[in-house]
């Protein structure tokens, strides 16, 4: 049996399988017989149509089991006696003559799954604008439309068009309902028998519906909601597509989007962009959106790749991409599509920092700075411990780059620990002991304040507890150290805010003057009014973006230093060729030796007690203690008002004998470094805190920290928390508090159990969450990428050759081929330097 008849079977045998309960299709079988009767044009002759006509008033069901059955068999029997004609499944899609016309089909229509009805937002008369327009100018986009879009970050045209798919989905051609199979994306064409809502687990509306065509019918529904259902009329015709899956044995096709059931790509099989959507605009909106800008659009992008570099690298022109993108005929073509764009998007970003780092570079004019071996022996030397491996080396390197007259801007990337200070201090004396001026920026006044302790205790040794000895205050902000292997003092000057205005501005005009060797302060602090009068050397310590135009405004200040920033955040290859581009990479991939690494444990609710009952302890045997109670993705405000709650119910309910204290955002710097202080002095037993506690904060008694809700953070951020607590020879213990992770959230909290290596979670964290929020979307100084993902390290290779080639050719962009691509890049750095300032 073949065709109607072998679905009208299937229908059948299923029903008798089910006991004759009428439940082998959705609606009824009654329904379904006529309809097959209607179908199969069946004479009222036909046996078929008898046998059905016998049934009582009440049809099927009104029927005895026993009946039902024998019922079942005669029907059968009729059509296996006389079957249908129509025989051949595919040949039940009917289109209409002038569709099914092999010519070509239109470009813009091509392969896309058109709703049934044309919609509004359909091109049918030229929509006028530009890229830049915002989308309001498309047909059908609401003032709410396009609020829902600005939540998207869309706002343009062109904002649009950039918003990429997620992902495609493979939709083979239309089949018939009785060839659906569960497990995939399908297509059907069939008329609707019933439409309307239903409620599901006793509160949730969802829409249904039953579609059926010549060979059976299906259950359609829609979680999101029963609007859809709602709008469709019995006995519509209309193309459905979705997911088919199996529910307690029956086949449902879930969400579907409706088409049209004359389209004729519907015979082929198609690609189906899936998009980011937000709350209230559904794919099929979008769908309807992406085709009119194409249509309207696509043609007015800029061709910013110089026809040679495309040919060459056969990437496809950018109206055509675009097409591609969003209106894909294969996958290799939307995929093409795509990376052409990631491309385009990553060759700007790399012409921008080759090209400024050459600039930065070609410019030279830095000071050769030279360190006699006595004095660089001496120094090691003195120091009291011995560096390790990674320190030597990145100590060498710095001082070879600093030893030539090409400014050096480096990156000295380790560990929260791994000792990046003594790299700064090596440098710091070679610049001195050339007769030159140094200074460290820190992002916090108490960070700089320890810089100021600890280039004291590194410069000279022996000195602590022996007041006066190799270093004495010389007044307010002043300290003059004596290296016993330097042949003049090191005259060290910490700007501090709380100096008095006169104090301030006597400090200031004493390193204009040249009579401060090293300068110590917050960046604010030294980014602002204060002039050398003979700078050699910057060193930035924990902000990882210090770019090119803070780097242009320390040049400005008397003379091109060597730039040496450092930071805790490790930095992922792939990041490195891009945004860090311009920046020359050092790793310490090794801490000190006697760290034993942080003992890092889950700590599931019913063990709170436990957690701190353990912190107790600790503190009972003299360490500190770290109280994390962050809250993510809300605001300041509340964060601040939770972390104060609970600090005041651990300070009532659980810890009432012993001494707390509370960081918070909404704290003044003045108030927060009070309370650091407090803290680094033994002041306070446990500090609870938000997640503002400072990176690079040095207190190695503390030896506990506590992180609340820890599965809702990213690797590198918990990190960077339990890197406060990695600071002596102590065993020190990280305990990871979580309520109810998600599943994304164990693994975090897993990983970081098996894992203090912080360069293999950051890869993971990248991986796992984008740059953006890798960073902290804010303060990131990445630029936005809207297509190019950064974990693809050949497309980034690739344009990172590219992009040295064109430079060799063409340092500054002048060829009229390349104007395209400079005033992209020069874009981007606007919007790069406007996110930092
Ligand atoms: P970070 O890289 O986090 O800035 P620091 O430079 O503050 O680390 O160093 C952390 C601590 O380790 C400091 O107390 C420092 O004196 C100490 N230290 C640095 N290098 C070594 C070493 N090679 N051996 C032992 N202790 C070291
Ligand atoms: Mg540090």
């Amino acid at each position: 049996m073949t065709g109607p008849a072998e679905g009208l079977r299937k229908v059948l045998d299923l029903e008798r399988s089910r006991k004759f309960a009428d439940t082998a299709v959705v609606g009824g079988l009654d329904k379904y017989l006529l309809r097959f009767a209607q179908d199969n044009q069946l004479s009222p002759a036909h046996r078929f149509s008898q046998v059905l006509q016998a049934l009582p008033p009440g049809g099927y069901r009104a029927l005895h089991p026993v009946q039902r059955g024998r019922f079942v068999d005669e029907l059968l029997s009729a059509v296996e006696s006389d079957p249908p004609v129509a025989a051949d499944p595919a040949r039940i899609i009917e289109f209409p003559s002038a569709a099914r016309a092999e010519s070509p089909v239109p470009v813009g229509q091509r392969a896309v799954f058109k709703p049934p009805v044309a919609p509004p937002t359909q091109a049918s008369t030229a929509v006028v604008g530009t890229l830049d327009s915002p989308v309001s100018v498309l047909k059908g986009v609401s003032k709410a439309t396009a609020g829902k879009l600005a939540r998207l970050n869309i706002r343009t045209v062109e904002d649009f068009l950039y918003h990429f798919p997620l992902r495609y989905e493979e939709y083979p051609p239309a089949t018939a309902i009785a060839g659906l199979r569960p497990g995939s994306h399908q297509t059907i064409i069939g008329e609707v028998w019933s439409a309307g809502e239903s409620v599901k687990g006793g509160r949730r509306r969802v829409g249904e519906a039953v579609v059926s065509d010549k060979t059976g019918s299906v259950r359609l529904i829609w979680w999101s909601g029963p609007w859809r259902a709602n709008r469709l009329r019995e006995g519509q015709r209309v193309a459905f597509s979705g997911k088919v899956t199996a529910y307690r044995g029956r086949l449902q096709v879930e969400n579907p989007e409706e088409g049209d059931p004359d389209d004729p790509s519907l015979r082929t099989s198609r690609i189906v962009p899936v998009y980011r959507g937000t709350e209230g605009l559904d794919q099929r909106t979008i769908l309807s959106l992406k085709r009119q800008s194409v249509s309207g659009f696509a043609h007015k992008l800029e061709e910013r790749l110089p026809d040679a570099l495309r040919t060459r690298l056969g990437l496809p022109l950018a109206p055509e991409a675009m097409q591609e993108v969003h209106l894909p005929v294969s996958l290799q073509g939307a995929e093409a599509g795509e990376r052409r764009f990631a491309f385009e998007e990553l060759l700007t970003v790399e012409l921008g920092v080759i090209k400024r780092r050459r600039e930065w570079q070609a410019a030279g004019g830095a000071p050769t700075l030279e360190m006699l071996e006595a004095v660089r022996g001496g120094f090691i030397e003195s120091l009291p411990f011995s560096l390790t491996t990674a320190q030597q080396r990145a100590v060498d390197t710095v001082l070879a780059d600093i030893a030539r007259e090409i400014p050096m801007a480096r990156l000295l990337e380790g560990d929260v620990g791994s000792g990046k200070t003594v790299v700064a201090a090596a440098a710091l004396l070679a610049a001195v002991a050339a007769g030159y001026q140094g200074v460290i920026m820190a992002p916090t006044e108490i960070l700089a304040e320890q810089h100021l302790k600890t280039l004291t205790r590194l410069l000279s040794p022996g000195s602590e507890g022996e007041d006066g000895v190799w270093f004495q205050e010389t007044g307010p902000g002043y300290l003059t150290l004596r290296p016993p292997y330097l042949d003049r003092p090191v005259r060290v000057a910490l700007l501090r805010g709380s100096l008095k205005a006169a104090e301030k501005s006597a400090v200031r005009s004493a390193i204009a003057r040249g009579d401060v060797d090293i300068a110590i302060g917050t960046h604010a602090l030294i980014q602002g009014d204060v002039e050398f009068s003979r700078l050699g050397l910057a060193v930035v310590d924990e902000q990882h973006r210090f770019g090119v135009e803070q780097r242009a405004a320390l040049r400005e200040k008397g003379g091109t230093p060597h730039v040496l920033v450092m930071t805790a955040t490790p930095i992922p290859r792939t990041l490195a060729l891009t945004v860090y581009g311009d920046l020359d990479i050092t790793v310490l991939d090794e801490m000190p030796p006697g760290r034993p690494e942080v003992k890092t444990y889950r700590v599931p609710p019913r063990q709170r007690e436990s957690a701190y009952k353990f912190v107790r302890k600790k503190v009972a045997e003299g360490r500190q203690a770290y109280i994390i109670c962050p809250l993510v993705e809300e605001s300041e405000t509340i964060e601040t008002k939770a972390a104060v709650q609970e600090y005041e119910r651990l300070a009532r309910d659980v810890f009432p004998d012993l001494r707390l204290g509370l960081l918070h955002g909404r704290m003044t710097p003045g108030e927060k470094d009070a309370t650091m202080r407090a803290f680094r002095d033994a002041e306070l037993d446990i500090l609870v805190s938000t997640a503002v506690v400072e990176v690079g904060i040095d207190v190695p008694n503390a030896t506990v920290i506590m992180i609340e809700g820890a599965d809702r953070f990213g690797l590198t951020q918990l990190h960077q928390f339990r890197g406060r607590v990695r600071r002596s020879e102590m065993q020190s213990t990280c305990l990871l508090l979580y309520e109810e992770p998600s599943e994304e959230g164990e693994e975090r909290l897993r990983i970081m159990e098996s894992t203090s290596d912080g360069f293999k979670l950051a890869e993971e964290d990248l991986r796992l969450r984008g740059p953006g929020e890798y960073f902290g979307t804010r303060q990131s100084g990445l630029p936005d990428l809207r297509v190019a993902k950064l974990t693809d390290v050949k497309l980034i290779e690739l344009a990172k050759t590219e992009a040295t080639g064109i430079l060799d050719e063409d340092p500054r962009l002048e060829r009229p081929e390349y104007a395209a691509l400079r005033s992209e890049v020069n874009r981007l750095w606007d919007r790069l330097s406007a996110e930092v300032s």
